[in-house]
């Protein structure tokens, strides 16, 4: 199992620093915390003013939970694999028998590849709902992979499409923002091949001074 896929599905956990020393936070599967979410007191209360008080962000996380079951049952469906109906199931199942045709080699390595990375690609973005990271984007740069340079974002405007992503605790990656590419470039080495493929410099230390600008707001 990946480690996103594991975070999606089980519960987990993770190390934080705290004054002087670390503290293990203990989280349920991402999936049960997205759902909660889009539905923030369950459906037990059998309360009905769930969908009136929505905010922004339940739309971007109920928008994120249905692009992730539709891909999820669209592949079990295109396999002629069963659908349980229940996400971290279904995922399960995803995750199994992408593994099975890959060993008895009815995929290719590439669409192996590209469907392998969806799980830890979706725990990601599960994870930048609940802790928003900082993000500068990367202006006039293509993705190398599928060439976008522009991206429409939830609220229909267009943006830049490559951003540059700093989660706490963890190296700067540049992302694409197509959701069928989500291509990815991790640390400094990574940002810098980005560079190297589409030709142009970035400039790290540039993106490093605007991040902290962001974070003194
Ligand atoms: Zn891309």
């Amino acid at each position: 199992m990946s480690d996103g896929l594991a975070k999606l599905i089980d519960p987990w956990m993770m190390v934080v620093p705290v004054d002087g020393g670390e503290r293990t936070q203990h989280f349920p599967p991402l999936v049960d915390m997205l759902r909660a979410r889009v539905v923030p007191d369950g459906n037990q209360n059998g309360g009905g003013s769930a969908v009136n008080t929505r905010n922004v962000l339940d739309v971007k996380s109920l928008d994120l939970l249905e692009h992730i079951q539709n891909v999820t049952r669209a592949w079990l469906q295109e396999w002629r694999v069963t659908v349980a109906g229940e996400l971290k199931l279904d995922l399960r199942g995803f995750w199994d028998h992408l593994h099975t045709l890959h060993r008895t080699e009815e995929i290719d390595q590439y669409m192996y590849e590209r469907l392998a990375a969806y799980p830890d690609a979706w725990a990601t973005s599960i994870w930048d709902l609940i802790e928003p990271p900082i993000r500068v984007s990367l202006r006039g740069l293509e993705c190398t992979r599928c060439g976008n340079g522009k991206f429409t974002n939830e609220n229909g405007d267009t943006v830049d499409n490559l951003i540059v992503v700093w989660r706490d605790g963890q190296e700067p990656t540049a992302e694409c923002q197509v959701r069928e590419c989500a291509a990815i470039w991790v640390s400094d080495t990574g940002l810098e091949e980005l560079g190297n493929e589409a030709g142009l410099d970035i400039d790290i230390v540039a993106l490093r001074e605007a991040r902290l600008a962001r974070h003194a707001k």
